[in-house]
């Protein structure tokens, strides 16, 4: 379908040609054509358990014939209340209430909002800040957009600096924003936000928002050992929230139920959203720590919180908690650390034999690449060449669908591509995914004349 035959506002234009597929299988996805897609990013680092499983479709099915909508002023519902157990018992310890939204904007935003209530309910309302990094996507709601620090949104979009957040360098060892190394460099950039709370004023800042490996807007960077154990005693220091942002590294992607849990520290709040439903339908969650919920727990009126209409519907819910019984039932989260070591180790091959690809790194199966132009200096190739745009063209061509972003070299170049496929993912399937990009990256690189140093 072209532009002009589509009624859907903008969107089409977004990506000129609008694929329409029928249906999804697995990891693979199908168009009108015919054509398949091997789905490299799993619809956008959602899809957990994979396309087309009847069990989550007759789930939904049942609970759209028993109850399709019912208002939390009144009610709430049983999948919502069984998703609660099942979400709180996988959180980290003392993490012991969920409150459930709509998508990964809705649970920043509503996180952002349980702060400011947080604080004031315990007479420090001047504290309404939120600190973020730069290399970091929240959502598109005002309040999300202005934590988020990447270029790339930025720079593309209407008056976000109406909240004016500061922001604080990522932890991106590859591409050091201090020109240092770990361990030498003592966790500079973990230090920068206790300069910077100092700078604002601790009694204006309520939270710090950060992914625990970072997603789209990074490409799975991993901060080194110690990072957030250093992050947790600054916000404890200052009494300042810390938000585990997992929108994309929740249930599971890293092959840990939390991408936190890949450190000794327990945050605050967590948000997690895509591979909460594995996209079968619309939630988001917002996991509040007892600490949190204690003070909450004492306040003598209502606290008007997360009052989307669909939040906590219960289709999303009984979809979610399908996810998740098929999850634990067929142990796709270890299943996904073991998977995603051997993706990642047969990627690192690929980087022996691709002189343009300067870093493969993450956890499970969230796996970044990152090109470069020189491997010696870490020297990012020119914005103005649209690697990662070129990429994603031509992977899609030789049926594989892939996403990327750019800005982690000196904020504006840098390009990097995310791989995140289902967790169902088998070394078959992934010796395909491999074989597939090794191709696309030859044609981009021939396409481009790229000249690479070793
Ligand atoms: N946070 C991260 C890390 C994301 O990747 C996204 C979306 O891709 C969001 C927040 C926003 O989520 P949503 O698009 O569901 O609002």
């Amino acid at each position: 379908m072209n532009e002009k035959q589509s009624h859907v506002f903008n969107t089409p234009r977004w990506h000129k040609t609008c694929l329409m597929p029928t249906h999804g299988k697995g990891i693979y996805v199908y168009d009108s054509e015919g054509k398949s897609y091997l789905d490299a990013i799993g619809g956008t680092h959602v899809i957990s358990i994979g396309h087309g499983v009847t069990e989550v479709a007759d789930a939904i099915a049942e609970q759209s014939r028993q109850l399709c909508f019912i208002h939390k002023a009144q009610f709430t519902s049983e999948p919502q209340e069984r998703l609660a157990d099942v979400v709180t018992a996988m959180a980290p310890e003392g993490m012991d209430r969920v409150g459930f939204v709509t998508s990964g904007s809705t649970a920043n935003e509503m996180a952002f909002q349980v702060a400011l209530y947080y604080h004031q309910l315990r007479g420090k309302p001047s504290k309404y800040k939120i600190i973020s990094r730069w290399h970091s996507y929240h959502g598109h709601t005002i309040a999300t957009l202005a934590m988020s620090g990447s270029r790339f949104v930025r720079n593309s979009l209407p008056p976000f600096d109406l909240l004016n957040f500061p922001h604080i360098q990522a932890p991106h060892c590859y591409q050091c924003p201090y020109g240092l190394t770990y361990p030498s460099c003592q966790l500079a950039c973990a230090n920068e936000l206790a300069r910077t709370i100092e700078q604002e004023g601790p009694d204006t800042i309520a939270a710090f928002i950060a992914e625990p490996i970072i997603g789209g807007a990074g490409s799975a960077i991993v901060p080194p050992p110690g990072y957030y154990e250093k992050i947790r005693e600054i916000c404890d220091f200052y009494d300042i929230l810390f938000i585990s942002e997992e929108i994309i590294t929740g249930f599971g992607r890293t092959g840990k139920n939390f991408g936190i849990d890949h450190w000794n520290v327990i945050p605050d709040m967590i948000t997690a959203t895509k591979a909460l439903s594995s996209g079968y339908a619309p939630i988001g969650a917002v996991i509040i720590h007892k600490r949190v919920r204690e003070i909450f727990d004492h306040a003598t009126k209502n606290i008007p919180l997360s009052l989307f209409t669909y939040a906590g519907h219960p289709i999303s819910c009984a979809a979610a908690l399908a996810v998740q019984n098929y999850l634990a039932e067929h142990n796709l989260i270890e299943k996904c650390a073991v998977i995603g070591k051997y993706l990642k180790n047969e990627l690192q091959k690929l980087a022996a034999r691709e002189s343009f690809i300067g870093d493969v790194r993450g956890e499970g199966l969230l796996i970044g690449i990152e090109f470069v132009q020189n491997r010696e200096t870490h020297q990012p190739f020119s914005r103005s060449l649209g690697i990662t745009e070129k990429i994603m063209q031509t992977g899609l061509k030789n049926g594989l669908i892939l996403r990327g972003r750019f800005g982690t070299g000196t904020g504006v170049d840098g390009d990097h591509i995310l791989i995140s496929p289902p967790f169902i993912i088998t070394e078959a399937q992934c010796d395909e995914l491999v074989e597939k990009l090794e191709l696309t990256f030859k044609e981009v690189k021939q396409s481009l004349n790229l000249v690479c140093a070793e």
